[in-house]
């Protein structure tokens, strides 16, 4: 319990306090610092409720709209922030939380971190920033390495030039591909006689002048949906991406893609880009880069690669080829705060030719001057962190060959995880890993007969009523061991090709914590079985419907 309140006033001394007085080691403040330095993982174990409240009971925490008239003791709001808001977060380093593509951190981030934030520096402009401008150009040579690999000499003529990039950092995977598809837009319909080009004259006027009936996307059905977002924002309405069916394996139909992109020219609706994913944020699967890059070629319009999270596998030698094409790519996304254990806030996006980012160049007087090395005068955002000094540390610290042995252990988690799925008789796998990721489901032995044996009597009808039925009682497991907070998977709604390509419910699973053991992942299985039979309503018409067949 509290002593009496103490009050806080806003005075000028008050004030002049907490710019220049560090919190005592011995104040509420200082001993969560050191707890938190000594041991985050403990720290979050310690204050991470593990039972879920209803977000709805949360708001109420969150309700009041008034602006505090009376300052508060730190100590005071430390404590309410542990109570409010730190014990109802979502423990995303725990092992057992392989539902997301956001994992733990090593240990060095908190205090890089800490720094990072202590210096300040603003990455829009060299006068706010001097020595992390440089840094930050070297983090975009070598991800432009570690996708192109180009010679030495490449890099020392483009990587520190005032008219050139290699690329943006920005603040993840959205707007590294809304980057990537504004430069394709600017440099298709570029100034040309006395047209001024589509950025000072907008696109009305583009389309006209070039003779266009419209512009298209195509990306598999499996796209993020940031490329949506990025189509509204340049203009061209979300319905110009345009969804190119897969196969069985989650990855474009290039003969569907070429037979949209024919379509298209035939219509004169120019295709702006073809978008290969490489790592599907759903089931982790790799588009053929090759063969889409060919059809690029031939259609002449600018290829893009979404490596969002799939991109950090260029790291390993060893399923380095899984992603080959890649490096046929005019711009490729990797976001770092994926599977390089960098925190939120580092994307990337990089360019082939170094000399792309002119098409989005933008300056002003009193910044940004023309011929400065201002990050700001090629990047979407305007004031941006030294994030990229934590990609910087890490690549060092970790170094190639650390990021193989992690992405190669988490593949291999992955394809571990499959074979107890396939090995258990009421689990199916429904996707199976490439990368780290997998998707699967619980159905008992005799309703996954059931399931096989509408199968071979095309009882589509049959099918679809079972399908329902266990995409419910997924729901229903997904919920309650989220709820019950030991562990947690994710759940996404996919089409499956042996199912007639209906929309199925499934268990999402992301194996990139390094902690992760396998007994954990065994558990998993166990929690779910255990839940699945307190299911009073699904479950039992399940296995009736099973039996009477
Ligand atoms: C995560 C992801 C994105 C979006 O990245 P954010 O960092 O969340 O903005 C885009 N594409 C793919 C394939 C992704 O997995």
């Amino acid at each position: 319990m509290k002593a009496t309140k103490r009050i806080a006033d806003a005075t000028q001394e008050s004030l002049h306090r907490i710019f220049t007085v560090a919190e005592a080691p011995d104040s509420t403040l200082g001993l969560i610092e050191q707890e938190m330095s000594q041991n985050l993982v403990g720290f979050l174990n310690n204050h991470i409720v593990a039972s879920e409240n209803a977000l709805t009971d949360i708001e109420q925490d969150f309700i009041d709209a008034q602006i505090p008239e009376q300052p508060a003791f730190v100590s005071d709001h430390m404590s309410h922030l542990l109570d409010k808001l730190v014990s109802q977060s979502v423990h995303t380093s725990s092992p057992s939380f392989v539902g997301h593509m956001t994992s733990a951190l090593p240990s060095f981030i908190l205090p890089l971190s800490k720094l990072m934030v202590g210096l300040n520096q603003n990455l829009v402009k060299v006068e706010t920033s001097k020595a992390f401008t440089p840094l930050e150009r070297q983090v975009l040579g070598m991800m432009h390495n570690l996708v192109y690999q180009e010679t030495s000499d490449f890099y020392q003529n483009w990587m520190h030039s005032a008219q050139h990039s290699l690329g943006a950092f920005c603040s993840g995977g959205t707007v590294a591909n809304i980057t990537a598809l504004w430069v394709a837009r600017n440099k298709l319909l570029k100034a040309d006689g006395d047209f001024k080009g589509v950025a000072r004259s907008g696109l009305f006027a583009a389309l006209q002048h070039y003779g266009y009936q419209g512009l298209a996307i195509l990306v598999s059905e499996r796209g993020h949906y940031s490329l949506k977002k990025s189509a509204d924002i340049l203009g061209l309405g979300q319905d110009s991406v345009i969804a190119i069916p897969t196969d069985e394996n989650n990855k474009i139909d290039c003969i569907k893609l070429a037979q949209k992109c024919d379509e298209l020219a035939a219509k004169n609706i120019k295709v702006l880009s073809i978008v290969g994913v490489a790592g599907t944020t759903e089931t982790g699967n790799i588009d053929p880069l090759n063969a889409m890059a060919d059809i690029a070629e031939q259609h002449q319009c600018h290829f893009h690669v979404d490596a969002a999270w799939g991109g950090a596998t260029l790291l390993s030698n060893k399923y380095r080829p899984l992603l080959a094409g890649v490096e046929r790519a005019d711009s490729v996304t990797i976001d770092a705060h994926k599977q390089m254990y960098v925190p939120m806030g580092a994307g990337v996006v990089i360019f082939k030719d170094p000399s792309s980012v002119a098409a989005i160049e933008h300056h002003a007087e009193y910044i940004l001057r023309k011929g400065s090395k201002d990050l700001g005068s090629h990047t979407l955002e305007g004031s941006r962190p030294g994030m990229a000094m934590l990609v910087y540390s890490s690549l060092h610290i970790i170094s190639r060959p650390g990021y193989e042995m992690l992405i190669n252990q988490a593949i291999e988690k992955a394809e571990y995880f499959a074979d107890i799925i396939n090995q258990h008789p009421d689990f199916e796998l429904i996707t199976k890993p490439e990368l780290c990721l997998l998707t699967y489901r619980y159905a008992p032995k005799s309703v996954q007969e059931l399931l096989a044996n509408q199968g071979k009597n095309n009882d589509v009808a049959g099918q679809q009523h079972i399908n329902l039925l266990l995409g419910k009682l997924t729901k229903f497991i997904q919920k309650r061991q989220r709820e019950d907070g030991k562990s947690f998977v994710s759940r996404t709604r996919i089409e499956v090709g042996h199912y007639n390509g209906e929309k199925v419910i499934v268990f999402r699973v992301v194996l990139a914590n390094p902690l992760t053991t396998k007994e954990i992942l065994q558990d998993i299985l166990v929690e779910q079985s255990k839940l699945a039979l307190e299911s009073e309503q699904f479950l039992p018409e399940l296995l009736a419907a099973a039996n009477t067949k």
